[in-house]
């Protein structure tokens, strides 16, 4: 059977060039390359592959299955795993030699006392708070929890690190966190004897406060081609790797005053043309683009008109000649003309995650090489 007319299109060459790109703003750091929720929506695997034979040095996964799923298909670079770990798991971590994030006490004995008993050592590393309140040790208690780690024989600490909850929006609160972070490299380097490496930054702080970069970066957003919003557009050059692409499959002339959609929320307002396309919010394609988001057909850009149902759109095309067949794009380019991941969050308010990961498995990822 031949696949539907709505689908993804992953620029593997673009993923490379945006790798390249981040080794370049950044040539002697380590790249945790961030694969979680599906790579963001690109296919963990295919990503995870042409990230592993790129050069990257480390993937970060989000939770255990997603390293599993990453060694099942053969990924042979070290991952860490992201997400706080509960007890009953860490065997797996252990089978699957994946690196654990320690995020308190009581967890960096337990697995301890599991990597024991199966006669392995757990790679881990250590969770700081340094003011995020998510998951890891309040940096005011760090030295206790550095202390533990070193003296437990069966962990061997990989990492320490931190997230940063304001690199998006306050530098001033980015340097705070890095300095707590940054305090801890003397006891450190003082209870492990050895340099453990540390890492922080995410995209936004690559940007943002590219000195608090550490031994290692931890890279999602780059990757993929998208900046934390529009203020980033010429200082990030990095290319879109995900389009979002359809094709016009209904064609009609609609007289003025006619509503369009659910509830009728666009009303013709002249005689024109309404093209339908096969696409809508359950593809990922968000309701909240309803009556202001825009789609390319022909290299122009054209409104969708009224409501984005499950499965289709519509779009008011004027007076001009549309064919049932062309393509039709959502995200990404056509001739001239480029409508962004950031220009939908823009119009929507979502988050560029948000975005990609919201396409949905039912829209099949076509690859293109590099
Ligand atoms: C998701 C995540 C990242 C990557 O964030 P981007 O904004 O996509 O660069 C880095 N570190 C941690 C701990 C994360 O959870």
């Amino acid at each position: 059977m031949e696949r539907r007319p709505t689908f993804a299109e992953v620029d593997l060459g673009a993923l490379n060039r945006n790798l390249r790109t981040v080794r370049k703003l950044f040539p002697h750091k380590g790249i945790i390359a961030i694969v979680k929720a599906d790579a963001y929506g690109h296919g963990l695997i295919s990503i995870s592959k042409e990230l592993e034979n790129a050069g990257a040095d480390y993937l970060g996964a989000g939770f255990l299955e997603e390293g599993v799923a990453l060694r099942e298909a053969g990924i042979k670079l070290p991952i860490l795993v992201l997400g706080g770990v509960a007890g009953f798991q860490i065997d797996y971590f252990l089978e699957y030699d994946l690196e654990l994030t320690a995020s308190s006490h009581f967890i960096v004995n337990e697995i301890d006392r599991r990597a024991r008993r199966m006669g392995r050592c757990a790679k881990v590393h250590l969770k700081i708070d340094t003011g995020l309140n998510r998951i890891g040790v309040n940096y005011r208690r760090a030295l206790e929890f550095l202390e533990t780690a070193a003296a437990l024989p069966f962990i061997q600490v990989k990492g320490i690190y931190s997230h940063l909850a304001k690199a998006n929006t306050d530098a001033d609160f980015t340097q705070v966190q890095y300095r707590r972070l940054a305090d801890l490299r003397e006891p450190v380097q003082r209870i492990f004897g050895e340099k453990i490496p540390f890492h922080l930054l995410n995209s936004a702080g690559m940007l943002n406060f590219p000195k608090g970069a550490f031994e290692f970066v931890r890279p999602g957003l780059l990757l993929y081609g998208m900046r934390p919003d529009m203020s980033y557009l010429e200082r990030a050059p990095v290319e879109p790797v995900m389009s979002l692409k359809s094709e016009v499959v209904f064609i009609k002339r609609v007289p003025p005053n006619e509503g369009i959609s659910y509830d009728l929320t666009y009303t013709t307002d002249r005689l024109t043309t309404i093209a339908t396309i096969p696409i809508g919010y359950g593809d990922g394609c968000l309701q909240r683009l309803s009556n202001c988001g825009k789609v390319l057909i022909g290299g122009k850009r054209y409104p969708i008109a009224g409501k984005v149902c499950m499965d289709q759109i519509m779009v008011d095309v004027s007076d001009d000649r549309v064919r049932i067949g062309e393509e039709a794009v959502v995200i990404g380019s056509q001739g001239d003309e480029r409508i962004t991941v950031e220009e939908i969050c823009e119009l929507t308010g979502a988050l560029p995650y948000e975005v990609t990961i919201g396409i949905t498995g039912r829209v099949p990822r076509l690859y293109l090489g590099d």
